[in-house]
């Protein structure tokens, strides 16, 4: 596996790559890798000949007060995990390299930026937008591959990819999970023994949906939105932030009720603690 810390060195291996006209599989991350990280990578190497991992803590998307600084960073243990999961190439850059001076020029995708995290985290998706179409430009893939779990950023993604003309397909990956159901993420080692028992609630209120819409064939969004905030809040030390069902991937309320409405998702995001988790899950009529 061929580590990479520079742009330049990133397009020699590039021009290597693209000479045996190997298709580019890529999967940016922000490391601390998990097996969700691992299943994208899995899913890449099965459709792509060449698979590029990055690992960047991208300090753009981070707000005042967010947790870019104590974000948890393991190089070592990283690179052992992408060999270990079949990556070619893992870039690695620096923050220097990546923003040289105060940025001027960033991409926001308006709308779909301003609901669910985005009214949380204002400014976080221009840093996401901004710093994957960077790294679009400087890896080239065919394909890039994005875990639902966040979903909103995949929508986002999908939709820049498409305004932009990137000539790239977007492909969305399943959410692996803990054992208990709670979905796998860096963060989760914020926390504590108590937060950690009682965050899989939100696994459990995602999993109840069906039997509350078989039980309710009229059920809205506002009412689903509502059972599901009340089984969330049992837990003692769940903070909400939001539940909402809208309509994937355009995020727009659902008018009809739930039973008609062709795809929808429901999406949390709770406080455990400092620690903010998000989890979602998609209806798509067959
Ligand atoms: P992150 O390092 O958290 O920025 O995530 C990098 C990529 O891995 C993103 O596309 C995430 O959606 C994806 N990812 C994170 N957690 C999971 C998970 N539990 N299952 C599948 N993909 C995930």
């Amino acid at each position: 596996m061929k580590v990479l810390r520079t742009i330049g060195d990133y397009k020699l291996h590039l021009q290597q790559v693209k000479s045996g006209s190997r298709t580019v599989g890529f999967v940016p991350t922000m490391g601390y890798l998990h097996e969700g990280h691992m299943s994208l990578v899995a899913r890449a190497k099965a459709e792509t000949d060449h698979v590029v991992m990055s690992i960047f803590v991208n300090p753009l998307q981070f707000g005042p007060g967010e947790d870019f600084e104590r974000y948890p960073r393991d190089e070592e243990r990283d690179l052992a995990l992408a060999s270990q999961a079949g990556a070619d190439a893992v870039f690695l850059p620096s923050a220097a390299e990546m923003y040289p001076s105060a940025v001027k020029t960033t991409v926001s995708v308006s709308g779909l930026t301003e609901r669910l995290c985005g009214a949380s985290r204002p400014g976080h998706f221009s840093g996401v937008a901004t710093v994957v179409s960077k790294l679009f430009h400087i890896v080239q893939p065919d394909r890039a591959y994005f875990g639902m779990k966040d979903a909103q950023q995949v929508a986002v993604i999908q939709q820049m990819v498409n305004d932009l003309n990137f000539p790239l397909a977007v492909v969305p990956c399943p959410t692996l999970r803990e054992s208990d159901g709670l979905a796998m993420s860096s963060r989760n080692v914020y926390l504590s023994r108590e937060e950690r028992k009682q965050a899989p609630v939100l696994y459990r209120a995602l999993q109840s949906i069906d039997g509350w819409m078989n039980e309710e064939p009229h059920m809205t969004g506002a009412m689903l939105e509502e059972r599901l905030r009340r089984m969330i809040e049992s837990a003692p030390d769940a903070d909400i932030d939001y539940v909402q069902v809208l309509t994937y991937p355009g995020l727009e309320p659902v008018e009809a009720p739930l039973g008609a409405a062709d795809t929808f998702i429901a999406a949390v995001a709770v406080k455990f603690g400092n620690t903010r988790l998000i989890d979602n899950r998609l209806f798509q009529k067959q």
